[in-house]
Formats: structure tokens, sequence, C-alpha cells
């Protein structure tokens, strides 16, 4: 079906798009989609970009001034075969959608990031991780076939061993190789809803490495917050298994931040005392503890727009990833940076990522160490930033898309070596702030 002129590009439904960082909030020709057999036609012929549910932190999923496809509308499922666990759907399913019906019929999704409001879309667009990289990779490795609409008009089917190099494109290709229309993905057989979790507190990088190596064996998921501020490396490492025991009945109590203030509740005042009483209830918590997924997994879903708390202006996260070799020298000098800098972050997350073939041309993970930490936007964040890319790239390591608003584009085309084989693969029409900044369209 040919969608009319007027609901396709007419400009009637400018309206401004953030996404999560909250930058800015420009405006958008937003177009919804809501029908599969629709999209080919919507998009053949014009430029713009796949928006999910906008949960990248800066230009990814956005196009300022032109045309952005909501595919929120696309949650159809659309097939499901309980022998195999082979899913079908269409690619704006939310992936807590996927999970909540799944998980009581024996099947889950192998890959979670650190929030369920994702589509199937986005999760693919940016190859995204959980934190099982080390058992089961990235979202891209479960995904068996992809429909992809092109703005040239051709409708694609694509997989590992169907156009393999459009399909190793498309996994964390940022949306530009066409839009997702479904996709045919291989969950995972699980037991049930419940973790085995235990938190233990750390204090030194050395201490966090033994940590992850004596975890990684036996633990499904690891993870550890930090606490930049105190001058000191201290921590807590998270880690978690399938359980078969049940905890107390669970229940989603979610509170919702109902304004935004007006200026950042994250600030030099809130950070130091915050950390510190984050550090302490943790070291509190002691043994295994029976918890529900969601909870261990997705902690800061128990709060919706939390990301309202760094006021008007917004923030920044700045997540890298530098190889395992170069790793406790180049983290010691990035928490340094931050420390000395007085920016300090809620949210510093360290986690080892395995060596294993990317499944994406452009896939951020690599084997080595990720630090995510969230900044509120304030005038001194240029100088720090150009400082930690100073130590990512003399260490080896890259930076995150999904979370980047502000990389230098030569960064980052030194640091993703396969973006010529990709560029050869992008459809001429997909284009967003993100391209236009980190590629040149
Ligand atoms: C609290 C929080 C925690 C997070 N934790 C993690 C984590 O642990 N690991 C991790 O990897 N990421 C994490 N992220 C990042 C998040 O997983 C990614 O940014 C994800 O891509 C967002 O999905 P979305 O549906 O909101 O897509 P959007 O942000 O709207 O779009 C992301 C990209 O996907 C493209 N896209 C969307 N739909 C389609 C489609 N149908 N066809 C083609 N392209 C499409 C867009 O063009 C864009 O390039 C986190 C984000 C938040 C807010």
């Amino acid at each position: 079906m040919q969608w009319p002129e007027a609901m396709v590009y007419s400009g009637a439904n400018m309206r401004p798009v953030s996404s999560w960082g909250r930058l800015g909030a420009e405006p958008h020709d937003v177009v919804e989609l809501t029908d599969r057999a629709a999209v080919a036609g919507a998009v053949t012929g014009r430029t713009g970009i796949a928006h999910g549910l906008g949960r990248s932190y800066g230009d990814a999923c956005l196009n300022p001034g032109g045309l952005l496809w909501r595919t929120a509308g696309l949650d159809r499922l659309i097939s499901f075969d309980a022998t195999t666990g082979r899913l079908v759907c269409e690619a704006g399913v939310v992936l807590r959608d996927i999970s909540r019906l799944m998980i009581p019929r024996g099947w889950n999704l192998a890959v979670v990031p650190g929030t369920q409001w994702v589509t199937v879309g986005g999760a693919i667009a940016n190859d995204v991780h959980g934190k099982n990289h080390h058992v089961v990779g990235t979202f891209g490795e479960h995904v068996r076939r992809l429909r992809l609409a092109r703005t040239t008009g051709e409708t694609i089917d694509c997989g590992p061993d169907e156009r393999p190099e459009l399909f190793k494109a498309t996994i964390g290709g940022l949306g530009l190789t066409g839009l997702i229309i479904e996709v045919e993905l291989q969950l995972r057989p699980t037991g049930g809803p419940w973790l085995d979790a235990e938190t233990v507190p750390f204090s030194g990088l050395p201490d966090f490495f033994a940590l992850s190596d004596e975890s990684e064996a036996a633990w499904e998921h690891t993870v550890s917050w930090i606490d930049c501020t105190s001058g000191s490396v201290r921590g807590l490492f998270m880690r978690a298994r399938p359980s078969d025991r049940s905890g107390r009945p669970w229940r989603d109590r979610m509170r919702r931040v109902p304004l935004t203030p007006p200026v950042s509740m994250v600030n030099g005042l809130s950070l130091k005392p915050f950390n510190a009483l984050y550090y302490a209830l943790g070291r509190r918590k002691s043994g295994v503890q029976v918890v529900h997924y969601e909870r261990f997994l997705f902690p800061l879903d128990s709060v919706l727009e939390w990301n309202r708390l760094y006021g008007p202006n917004g923030f920044y996260q700045y997540q890298s990833v530098v190889p395992r070799a170069a790793a406790l020298e180049a983290t010691r000098d990035m928490l340094t940076a931050i420390a000395r800098s007085g920016e300090g972050s809620f949210l510093a997350v360290l986690k080892t990522f395995a060596e294993r073939p990317a499944a994406g041309l452009l896939s951020f993970p690599r084997g080595g160490v990720t630090l995510a930490l969230d900044f509120r936007n304030s005038r001194t964040l240029p100088a720090l930033f150009s400082r930690l890319d100073d130590i990512v790239r003399g260490a080896g390591g890259r930076l995150y898309p999904a979370k980047d608003a502000r990389m230098p584009r030569e960064f980052y085309q030194a640091t993703y070596p396969d973006l010529g084989a990709f560029t050869a693969r992008r459809d001429p029409g997909m284009s967003s702030g993100m391209s236009r900044r980190l590629m040149g369209f």
C-alpha cells in the first residue's frame, strides 16, 4: 500500500523530539509506522531515519529538521515455534513484552541491555550487549533473519546465510542500511524469572579484574558499579545466575519522575553522599539472594523518566571499551581524570567483554573492559571528554555510538576500521544527526 503523500512528508507532523540524554528537542517530521505492509511505501524515495523508543542517548535516533519514522507501532508478534524457540516479530516490539510473554513459556531473549524499554529494531541497530556478554555475546548473534525496507524501493530479506554482507552491515548499522520491518530471533531456554544474585564489595581495580575472572565461568551475569567520587577505586561487583528457587512474590512497582527540575539534581553536592550511601548499602548485602530478573537486570527501569533528574540541559553518557591488556592503566587514568575534573557520575559501570567475533561491521563490543559514566551537561565537559578520548584512543579503544552525542568524526573513523565496507552497503536515503556528524552524510 502506498501512503498518501500528505501523511508521508507534509511537515504537518513537525514536533520536537529528543533522545534519552535530553540534550535538545529539535523539530522532526514524525511519521508513525503501524502497518508492516505499508513500510516500504512509506520509506521509498524519502530521506530519514528510524526511531524506536529513543533510548539512545544522543543523535543516532534523531534527524533534526527531517523525517523520523517511529516504529513503536510495529508491535506485532507474527509467529512462535515453542519447540525451537524461534520468534518472528515486527521490529517495534519492545523487549520487555517479549520477556514477559516468553518466560512463562520457558524461553527468553538471549541478550537484554540495561533497560527493557528498547525495541527489537533498536537492539539490532546498536547490536546491544547485556550483563551476560561473556556467555552469549551481543543481540545480533541471535538474529536469524530480518526484512529491510530500503528507500530505493527494495524489500530485502537477509540473515547469516542470506545476503550475509548486508546482514553484517545492518547488525550495529545505526539504522543506516534500511528500515527493519520484521525479524526472526532465536530465543534461549530459561527455567523461570528468578536469579541467584550476589553483591561483592571490592577495592581497587586489580580486585575488580580478579572478581571478573573468577566469576565468569560460573555466573551468567556480571557487572559492577564503581564510586568514581571517592578518590580511590571502590565498588560493588554484582553477579547472578539462573536459580531453581523462587523468590518472594514480585510486584512491578514503577515510579515516575514527575517533572524536570529547573537545575540538575546530580551535582557536586549530591554526588558524593549518594555514592557513599549506595556503597554502604551494597556492602550490607551479604550472601546469595534470590531476586527477580527484572530487579537485577533493569534496576533503573523502576523509575520512569529518571533522565529528567539531570535538569533542562540534559546529560551525556561516555561509554568506552579498551582492550584487556591496556585496561588497568586506561581505566585508572580515566577515573583519575574524572575525579580531578570534579565531574562525577551516579551511574558508573564497569564490565568485561569477552573476546568473540563481532556480529556486525560497526558493532561496539570487543574483548576488553567497558566503562560507562553519566555526566550532567556542563561547560567543563568538553575538556574532560577530550582528555578521556586521548586515554581511550591511546589504549586502542573506542566509544559506543548508542551513548554518544559528541565524539569527533576523526576519532570515530579511526576506531571503527570496517566503516569503508559498511558505507558501501548503506541505504542512500537513510541519514541521521549522528551519520552526518560522524560519517559526513
Ligand atoms: C537506562 C539505559 C540503559 C542502557 N543499557 C544498555 C546496555 O546495557 N547495553 C547496551 O548495549 N545498550 C544499552 N542502552 C542503550 C540502548 O539499548 C540502545 O540505545 C538501543 O538501541 C535503544 O533502542 P530503541 O528502541 O530506543 O532505539 P532508538 O534509540 O530509537 O534507535 C537506536 C538506533 O536504532 C535504529 N532503529 C530503531 N528502529 C529501527 C528499525 N526498525 N530499523 C532500522 N533501524 C532502527 C535507529 O535509527 C537508531 O540508529 C541503554 C539505554 C538506556 C536508556
